[in-house]
């Protein structure tokens, strides 16, 4: 296959973007160190080289993904673009932070104190994010939730109160109680033996809502993330 070549300063962008570290790697490892790697197609369309469509993957992973095996992996390319922003927003609340390789901005962590401190927070931030999307993900894809989900979602958002403020913890919990409604409601609904008529009218314009309320979540939960984790 003939490959079309990506401009040359748009090859620059994207590795400039990614500071050489690989969107997958980051997006499901954390992994943030240097990587030697290739640009790859988001969209896998060789065609397609604006720098929208284009990400750092380490060689590896740049195999998976643009390579044959791409679909067997599963990755989907709304999840590399996930990661990929999610990547340059690390970068760039990171920049103040010395990158170990990066020989200009071990020259500025010399007068930071503590450099570390944010990237640790950060990254526990980012977590509680991720948590709060799988959750409303799984919610959304099988329109109603589990126990041992809603447990699951407690447990892991649970450190939330300490890395965020007031709004994002009660926001939890109104996930939380939705869920357990959400749950309830389904498990009525379901029982064979509730009678078609009012009751259980009532009882399906609420999963309704319940369902329409879940959906606006994802843009709602981004915004308010964005406010506590993107750099200010
Ligand atoms: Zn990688």
């Amino acid at each position: 296959m003939a490959r079309k070549c990506i401009p040359i300063e748009t090859q620059s962008q994207a590795l400039l973007q990614s500071r050489r570290r690989c969107a997958i790697c980051f997006g499901l490892n954390f992994d943030t160190k240097l990587k030697r790697g290739q640009i790859a197609h988001i969209d896998q369309d060789h065609a397609n080289a604006t720098l929208e469509n284009l990400v750092f993957l380490c060689l590896e992973h740049h195999d998976e993904y643009d390579g044959k095996t791409s679909q067997s992996k599963g990755l989907t390319k709304a999840e590399i673009k996930e990661f990929k922003d999610e990547l340059c927003s690390y970068i760039e609340n990171a920049k103040r932070s010395p990158w170990p390789d990066n020989p200009e901005l071990e020259k500025a962590h010399e007068e930071i104190e503590r450099p570390y401190l944010s990237l640790e927070v950060y990254e526990k931030k980012i977590r509680i994010y991720r948590v709060v999307r799988e959750f409303l993900g799984s919610v959304i894809a099988e329109a109603t939730t589990t126990v041992e989900a809603l447990f699951q979602f407690a447990q892991e958002t649970d450190e939330a109160l300490f890395l965020f403020d007031k709004e994002v913890s009660e926001y939890i919990r109104e996930l939380y109680k939705k869920g357990v409604r959400l749950r309830s409601v389904n498990k009525r609904l379901d029982n064979p033996r509730l009678p078609i008529g009012e009751e259980r009218n009532q009882l399906a314009d609420e999963d309704c809502e319940l369902l329409e309320w879940f959906a606006e979540q994802l843009e709602v939960m981004r915004v308010m993330f964005y406010k506590y984790i993107a750099l200010k």
